[in-house]
């Protein structure tokens, strides 16, 4: 029996896990949930999964969630970060989701590394951020870090069974990213340039939170997956291609020297990779409809246009650059695309904020978490004036 913490249990990820679980209630239990708003619906998960702890972000969203839950709450009610970090290392749980979005679920996501919890990795932001010491910490505890992004899940189900001791051992020749291309695919820059956040989420294949949404709109999601597939598999830039695939069928592929290039397909829904990560090395059901290959209506490919998504050739050059250069990049785009939400700055707008912010920043090298963090807030810092100098412009 698993005993799972899902950090970010209100989010698309959370629900998708939570899906999953509540179909397997004799292999996994849910020991911890967590939701930074939507209280409400943080009470419904309450009352529909039993948890023994939730943590909520303040004693005002306490206050909420007991009015919400008539007077009573039952279960334990932790609060903020140092409740996350809690029951992210808690005694009594085993597996860890890490679907929080963004930097904010960084502490909580290296402390469950920290614990040796097998970390089913959905915030990629994290990885993106402390690459280095995060795989060094899961070496140190034996932590079992399993992807949730699908393509990294699908590089992870293409790879052979003990790849960690080297990918060139194996073989393997290139890893293989797909991408949807996102909702302006086929725009014109100039279209681009001025697309409203109401377009920049609705995603054609996939229904995400609206920070990835965003991020997929750009094409930066696709730069983080690149920086992300660095540390997860242990390969360089160069050994990492993006290959557009509109259709969000062939998840990702694994190319070899002899010529073999082995893919995982599947419907395009989060839970497929969400319960091959609880199971594995096991295969439970997901939920997910069967691939009906008489419907699909062909998988077509085409290389990224640089021009018109400049984000994934930034964090391109921000693993290139390497040390604080991808924390920076992440801290960026995050600034960059809240103010895009908030409609402060253009769609056009978010590259430029993130280019400009990775040119300003002074990049040190120090893997520690403090150091991370502090580039972080300066990279945030700066990102806040570049925003208000293109606003200025406007
Ligand atoms: P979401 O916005 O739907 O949910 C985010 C969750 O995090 C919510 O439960 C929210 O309450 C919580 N949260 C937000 N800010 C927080 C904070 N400051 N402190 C604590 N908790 C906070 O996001 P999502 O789409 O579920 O994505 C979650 C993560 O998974 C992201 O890192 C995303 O890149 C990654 N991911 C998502 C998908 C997808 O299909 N949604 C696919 C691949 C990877
Ligand atoms: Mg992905």
């Amino acid at each position: 029996m698993q005993s799972i913490a899902i950090l970010g249990a209100t989010g698309s990820i959370g629900q998708s896990t939570l899906d999953v679980v509540a179909r397997h209630p004799d292999r996994y239990r849910v020991f911890a949930l967590t939701a930074q708003t939507q209280i409400a619906r943080l009470a419904a998960l309450i009352r529909q999964h039993c948890p023994s702890v939730v943590v909520v972000p303040d004693e005002r969203a306490r206050q909420t969630l007991l009015e919400e839950s008539g007077g009573r709450v039952d279960c334990e009610v932790f609060i903020g970060v140092d409740g996350l970090c809690r029951v992210a290392a808690a005694r009594e749980v085993t597996t860890v989701m890490a679907a929080i979005v963004g930097a904010a679920g960084l502490a909580p996501t290296l402390e469950a590394v920290r614990a040796g919890k097998r970390v089913l990795l959905a915030n990629k932001e994290a990885l993106v951020m402390t690459g280095q010491l995060f795989m060094e910490l899961a070496r140190q505890s034996q932590s079992n870090i399993l992807p949730i992004d699908s393509e990294h899940n699908a590089v992870f189900q293409s790879l052979p069974p003990g790849f960690d001791y080297g990918l060139h051992e194996c073989g393997v020749s290139k890893i293989v990213l797909t991408a949807s291309g996102g909702p302006f695919r086929t725009w014109a820059l100039e279209q681009i340039a001025n697309a409203t956040p109401d377009q920049a989420i609705a995603h054609p294949n996939w229904s995400m939170g609206r920070k990835i949404s965003v991020d997929s709109a750009t094409m930066m999601n696709k730069g983080l997956e690149v920086i992300e597939a660095r540390w997860l598999f242990g390969v360089g830039g160069e050994q990492i291609d993006v290959v557009v695939h509109p259709q969000s069928v062939i998840h990702s592929m694994v190319q070899y020297v002899d010529g073999s290039v082995v893919a995982q397909l599947g419907n395009p829904d989060m839970r497929t990779p969400i319960a091959h990560a609880l199971a594995y090395p096991e295969r439970i059901a997901s939920g997910v409809a069967p691939l009906n290959f008489a419907s699909l209506s062909g998988l077509t490919f085409e290389m990224p246009d640089a021009r018109r998504f400049p984000c994934l050739g930034l964090a391109f050059d921000a693993l290139r650059a390497g040390g604080h250069a991808p924390a920076v990049l992440n801290a960026a785009n995050e600034v960059a695309v809240a103010g895009f939400l908030d409609h402060k700055i253009r769609f056009g707008d978010i590259s430029s904020v993130v280019a400009e912010t990775l040119t300003r920043c002074k990049v040190g090298s120090e893997a520690s978490l403090d150091a991370v963090l502090a580039a972080d807030e300066s990279a945030r810092h700066v990102a806040h004036e570049c925003m208000e100098s293109r606003r200025m412009m406007r």
